[in-house]
C-alpha cells in the first residue's frame, strides 16, 4: 500500500476530481472542509494525499500540462509521504466509531497554529463511522475553526453522513473505473498481459486499489484446482497470511507502529491467499456434486482457521505490548490492546465477507452471459469459458436467488451472527449435493 510518490501526476484514475481540486488551488478558491465521495479504493485517500501535498509544499512546481504540484522533496512533503507530517492528521475509527474523544481531542489541536506547514489538515475516513455526538462535536468544529485548518472527510455512502455536516462540506466525487477501464490501466501501466491484467483484476473481485498494489509483483498462474485441493490450499494460505505478518509485525518496536500495523492489517493483500479462495469459490460454483459432508465438515475447518489465524496474528503483537507496560498506563495499553483486537477480528469476519463477495460476482457475470451482455462487462473476465458454463447450467432464475442470498449473507456477517451457521447455510445451497 505504499506509495513512492504524491504528485498528481503518478495518479493513474480520478482526473476530474484532482482537477477539481488543483484549480481551486492555483485559484485560491480553497473550501475548507471537503467531501470525497465515491467507493472505497478507487483513490480518494491517494488524491487526498496529493492534495495534502500541494497545500503543504514549500516550493510547488508546474509539471508538464501547467498545473501546479508539489515538489515531493521539501520536508513537508517527504513528510507527507511517510505519514510522519506533524500538521496532517488522520482520523480513523477507534473500534467499530470514531468517538466523540477523538473529534475533541481534533477540536484542542485545530485551533492551534500549524507547526511546519501551511495548514493544519485533518483526513477523516470514513465519515460514515462518525456516531451522532462525534457527528455534532465535528460539526461545531467546522464552524469554529480558524482559517488555517482544513477537513476532508471521505465517505463512501453519503446518506450515512449527517446532512448538517454535508450542506457544510464541497462534495467531490469520485467515479469508480469500469471493469474493462481498470484492465486496461493494468495492461497499460504495469505492461501486463491481457490475461495477466484480467486474473489481477478479477482476484481484487472488483477493488481497483487493491489490483493497483498487486499489480507491480503478480505472477500470472492460470492453473486451475479441484475442490477438495482448493479448499485444503485456502486453509493452508490463510495460515501462510497469518505467518507473513507475524513476520512484519515482528519488526515493531513501540505502541504506535503496533497500533499502526495492525489498523492496516485489512489493506494487506497477499496474492496466494487471494487466488486460493478465487479458486474455493470457483471450484464451488463450478461443481456438479459435492460430497455430502463437504458442506458441514469444511465450513467449520474455515471458520476454525479463520479463528486461529486472527488469533495468531493478535499474539504477535503481545510482546511488544507487554514491553510497554513500563512506559505507558494501564489505560493506554487497554485501550490500544482493545483496538488491535478489533482490527484482527475484524479481518476474520471481512474473510467470509470477502468470500461471499467472491462468489456473488461469479454469479453476477454468470448471469451477464446468460443474457449475452459483452464479455468486457465481466469482472472475471479471465474466467469467461468457467462463467459461460454456470449461466448455461444454472439460469437466471437461480443465479438471481443465489445473489440474493448471498446478499442477505452478507447482511447477517455484518450484524455478527454465527459466521459458522452463515456458511454452512451458504455451502449447503450452493453445494450441497451428493456426487
Ligand atoms: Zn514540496
Amino acid at each position: 500500500m505504499l506509495r513512492k510518490t504524491n504528485s498528481f501526476t503518478d495518479i493513474l484514475l480520478q482526473e476530474n476530481p484532482s482537477n477539481v481540486l488543483r484549480q481551486s488551488f492555483e485559484g485560491g478558491r480553497i473550501a475548507q472542509t471537503y467531501l470525497f465521495a465515491g467507493k472505497a479504493s478507487v483513490g480518494r485517500m491517494t488524491v487526498a494525499k496529493a492534495f495534502v501535498a500541494l497545500l503543504q509544499c514549500q516550493k510547488p512546481v508546474r509539471d508538464e500540462k501547467g498545473f501546479l504540484d508539489s515538489c515531493g522533496q521539501c520536508e513537508n512533503c517527504r513528510r507527507i509521504l511517510n505519514n510522519s507530517h506533524p500538521d496532517v492528521k488522520y482520523i480513523t475509527p477507534n473500534g467499530n466509531e470514531i468517538k466523540i474523544e477523538q473529534i475533541r481531542e481534533l477540536q484542542d489541536s485545530a485551533v492551534l497554529k500549524p507547526t511546519l506547514g501551511a495548514w493544519q489538515i485533518y483526513i477523516i475516513d470514513p465519515a460514515e463511522k462518525l456516531n451522532i455526538s462525534s457527528s455534532n462535536a465535528l460539526l461545531k468544529t467546522l464552524e469554529e475553526a480558524p482559517a488555517h485548518s482544513l477537513f476532508i472527510l471521505l465517505a463512501s455512502d453519503t446518506g450515512a453522513v449527517l446532512p448538517t455536516v454535508l450542506s457544510r462540506s464541497e462534495i467531490v466525487r469520485f467515479n469508480a473505473p469500469s471493469h474493462q477501464q481498470a484492465r486496461e490501466i493494468l495492461q497499460n501501466k504495469f505492461k501486463m498481459s491481457p490475461e495477466a491484467a484480467a486474473s489481477c483484476y478479477s482476484l481484487s473481485e472488483g477493488n481497483f486499489g487493491q489490483s493497483l498494489n498487486m499489480a507491480e509483483d503478480f505472477e500470472y498462474d492460470p492453473e486451475i484446482v479441484g475442490i477438495k485441493r482448493a479448499h485444503t490450499n485456502y486453509l493452508l494460505q490463510l495460515q501462510m497470511f497469518a505467518q507473513n505478518i507475524e513476520n512484519d509485525f515482528s519488526s515493531v518496536n513501540n505502541l504506535e507502529d503496533a497500533l499502526k500495523k495492525a489498523w492496516y492489517l485489512q489493506t494487506v493483500s497477499y496474492q496466494p491467499l487471494l487466488e486460493a479462495r478465487k479458486a474455493l469459490c470457483r471450484s464451488l460454483v463450478m461443481n456438479t456434486g459435492l460430497p455430502k459432508a463437504f458442506p458441514l465438515l469444511f465450513s467449520q475447518e474455515i471458520v476454525d482457521t479463520i479463528d486461529s489465524a486472527s488469533a495468531y496474528i493478535k499474539k504477535s503483537l503481545d510482546p511488544i505490548l507487554a514491553e510497554s507496560k513500563k512506559a505507558y498506563p494501564a489505560a493506554v495499553i487497554k485501550d490500544i490492546e482493545t483496538q488491535i483486537t478489533a482490527s484482527t477480528t475484524k479481518w476474520g469476519s471481512d474473510q467470509l465477507e470477502k468470500m461471499f463477495l467472491c462468489l456473488m460476482n461469479f454469479y453476477t457475470d454468470a448471469m451477464l452471459m446468460a443474457v449475452n451482455a459483452d464479455e468486457t462487462l465481466l469482472l472475471n473476465l479471465d474466467r469467461k469459458e468457467d462463467i459461460i458454463t454456470v449461466a448455461r447450467v444454472e439460469g437466471l432464475d437461480l443465479l438471481k436467488s443465489r445473489i440474493e442470498m448471498l446478499e442477505k449473507s452478507i447482511v447477517l456477517l455484518r450484524r455478527y451472527i454465527q459466521p459458522l451457521l452463515i456458511l454452512e447455510n451458504v455451502m449447503t445451497q450452493i453445494g450441497g449435493t451428493e456426487a
